[in-house]
């Protein structure tokens, strides 16, 4: 019959095996919702102990015997009170084969972990643990033997009871998907880790002033180690728009150290202007997270002296990094680029040059410039609008709007034919960018 299969399995495990509440309750953990395997295993050791004091009155020895095995295997004090009102008394002793006692102390190990939060500021956390094989093993031999086949995993257990206890002390919760802290138990010698998880905060900036890359440039001398190249900086530039966000953003969080993801980057001599361009900026292991970014972007726009701004920050996430990654290979961009050309130019020949480069496909090589870094590909992308303003004989100012990842110095000069067709093209004269800004970045999302 189906409904003594459990109270079989369990008789017969606990002859043999000594399991506390949560080790015996386990091996059932799939049957009946929203109970706890504690009281799963508290329960099947009362019935079983109601079963053992029913004997008593038929069969005695019988009846004892059971008792017996609940109370001395199964730690149950029920079992063993009833013992003693017969003269028989037990010590219980000895600790769970399986957990080894670990559910008594969860109480202890919540309290540690708590103490070593402490240091973090933090809103939610998850637990996970590492169960040794040792451990694991034994288990695994259990189920096997009673033929178990509605169990869960210890490490699942003492993950989720931990957890709880933990929610209570700390006030926080739970979090499975992005947890703000993973705490992980190992279980063979209690020891802990503590995992903090980087922040994000997202935001866009502007660079107001030319020659500062986007982000770190290792020095080519010397590739980042130091010399007399770069001073002993390891590095080409010595500020970065990176960095100039991320200083006071490290100092208040008191982080380990940044990474700077934008949604594209703009060339090192061109500014950054209009809506400026989305980045996220994640710091990892940080101690404090809770912040006003009202405040933040104060902060990180008085210090910049003037080169960089920011604004719209907020929270953000591993996501977002990945959405404005792919944004920013199909967002346009408008730019306002100074021209000079080698002979004078006429406006009939710029009108040319805008119908003829509006809604064009340009087929474009990868850069002389950028060869060094970037594999050599033909890319096609697209002018969308092209409009001019005349400055003199042969300096003018075009505006640009282009799909993602168009090489617009190359658009211009049309590097060594390597982008065609452009503007020294359309003109037949050398042309070359002298200033570029990016001034509008249109995001679809
Ligand atoms: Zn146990
Ligand atoms: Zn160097």
């Amino acid at each position: 019959m189906i409904i003594m299969e459990i109270i079989d399995q369990a008789i017969n495990i606990l002859e043999e095996h000594k399991l506390c509440d949560n080790c015996l309750g386990r091996q059932f953990a799939l049957l009946g919702t929203k109970a706890s395997n504690a009281e799963r295993g508290r329960s099947i050791k009362m019935v079983l102990t109601l079963i053992g004091h029913k004997y008593l009155t038929s069969d005695k020895a019988r009846g004892e015997n059971l008792l017996r095995r609940v109370a001395v295997n199964g730690f149950f004090t029920p079992a063993l009170e009833i013992l003693r009102t017969i003269g028989l008394e037990l010590n219980i002793e000895g600790k769970c084969e399986i957990c080894e006692g670990i559910f008594l102390k969860k109480e202890e190990i919540a309290r540690k972990i708590a103490l070593e939060l402490d240091k973090y500021d933090f809103t939610n956390f998850l637990v996970g643990s590492k169960v040794s094989p040792r451990i694991s093993e034994k288990e695994d031999v259990l189920r096997s033997i009673f033929e178990i086949n509605t169990g869960e995993a210890l490490k699942a257990e003492i993950n989720r009871e931990i957890g709880k206890v933990l929610t209570v002390i700390t006030g926080k919760n739970v979090e499975f998907d992005r947890p703000d802290i993973l705490i992980v138990l190992e279980v063979e010698d209690l020891s802990l880790s503590i995992e903090v998880n980087p922040l994000y905060i997202s935001g866009r900036y502007l660079k107001l002033v030319r020659g500062i890359p986007q982000t770190r440039w290792p020095c080519r001398e010397c590739h980042g180690k130091g010399c007399k190249r770069c001073n002993g900086t390891g590095k080409m530039y010595q500020e970065t728009v990176e960095e100039i966000i991320a200083k006071p953003v490290l100092e208040i969080t008191e982080g380990g150290e940044s990474r700077f993801h934008g949604a594209g980057r703009e060339d090192i001599d061109a500014r950054m202007l209009g809506n400026g361009r989305q980045f996220v900026l994640e710091i990892k292991n940080p101690k404090k997270r809770n912040m006003n970014l009202k405040e933040l972007e104060n902060i990180i726009n008085a210090h910049s002296e003037g080169k960089v701004r920011v604004m719209n920050l907020s929270f953000s996430n591993k996501d977002e990094v990945r959405r404005i990654k792919a944004l920013s290979q199909t967002s346009s961009k408008t730019y306002s680029a100074l021209v000079e050309l080698k002979d004078p130019v006429t406006l009939e020949k710029l009108e040319l040059l805008k119908t003829k480069l509006s809604g064009e496909t340009i087929r474009q090589q990868t850069p002389i410039r950028v060869s060094h870094r970037r594999a050599d590909l033909v890319r096609m992308k697209k002018v969308y609008k092209l409009d001019y303003k005349i400055l003199n004989s042969n300096r003018f100012e075009l505006i640009i709007q282009g799909q993602g990842g168009l090489y617009i110095k190359e658009l211009i000069s049309g590097d060594e034919g390597r982008t065609e067709p452009s503007v020294s093209s359309i003109l037949n004269t050398e042309a070359k960018c002298l200033e570029l800004d990016v001034i509008k970045v249109d995001e679809q999302t």
